[in-house]
């Protein structure tokens, strides 16, 4: 009795585990990779997602683990699957969604840079902060890849930015952007629900017919993810 008591305990506990690996890296396209880790919202696990891209310079993190737990193990799988090192790490709003981990990325020597607003705001909070930061909408070159950021106005925080990979139209829009799956705004306490709206058709109107858009949270393979977040904004405006 006892004994099959502890198996279905370990069953139940075998499937749980199976169901939320912590750390998840798919292939995106190319050279560009999507990495989901858990923690919990409102008490259960939500998956968080960010990106890599390999280079032959190293690799660019775009946002890092929610699950700080998860910063190494993840230093570690991008360097035995790649053979290359994570070199510079870009964050794009000042939550510990996209900024925990950042002082473990530092002590490896990696450069990590976000907005001076996203330094700002991340300061007030007491979030991890970035070595460097962008006063304006930039553009880099690594290993041969160009990527710009676009500050968008305020939405889902004050300092949300969106990252674009022109030549592969991959569009990173972090939390600013809602997944095809999501019901709601999820985390609105630092959004402006008035001016969202505004900076998603901005986005829109900016990036034309991207081959990607990838949201903070959730399912990411619809391409439709920047306006289904105008329509639950439209939603969440018609509810008042
Ligand atoms: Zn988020």
């Amino acid at each position: 009795m006892r004994f099959s008591l502890l198996l279905g305990t370990l069953l139940v506990l075998a499937k749980t585990f199976a169901q939320t690996s912590p750390l998840e890296i798919k292939k995106l396209s190319g050279n560009f990779y999507v990495y989901t880790t858990y923690n919990d919202f409102e008490g259960t696990p939500f998956p968080s997602n960010s990106m890599y891209l390999v280079t032959d310079s190293g690799v660019v993190m775009i946002d890092t683990p929610w699950d700080e737990s998860q910063t190494l193990p993840l230093l570690d799988s991008i360097e035995k699957r790649h053979h290359l090192p994570v070199k510079i790490c870009i964050v794009t709003h000042f939550h510990d969604d996209r900024t925990a981990g950042l002082n473990v990325l530092k002590k490896q020597g990696i450069k990590t840079y976000s907005s001076l607003l996203s330094f700002q705001k991340g300061k007030e909070d007491g979030s991890e902060l970035a070595e460097f930061q962008f006063t304006k909408d930039t553009t880099f070159t690594f290993g041969g890849v160009k990527f710009e950021t676009f500050y968008p106005g305020e939405g889902h925080t004050p300092d949300n930015i969106v990252v674009w990979f022109p030549k592969s139209k991959i569009l990173y829009g972090g939390c600013f952007v809602k997944s095809i799956e999501a019901k709601g705004l999820g985390n609105v306490a630092d959004a402006n629900i008035t001016n969202w709206p505004i900076a998603i058709k901005k986005t829109i109107k900016k990036f034309k017919s991207p081959r990607f858009v990838i949201p903070g949270h959730q399912n990411w393979l619809g391409k439709n993810a920047l306006m289904h977040t105008l329509y639950l904004l439209e939603i969440s405006y018609n509810e008042k």
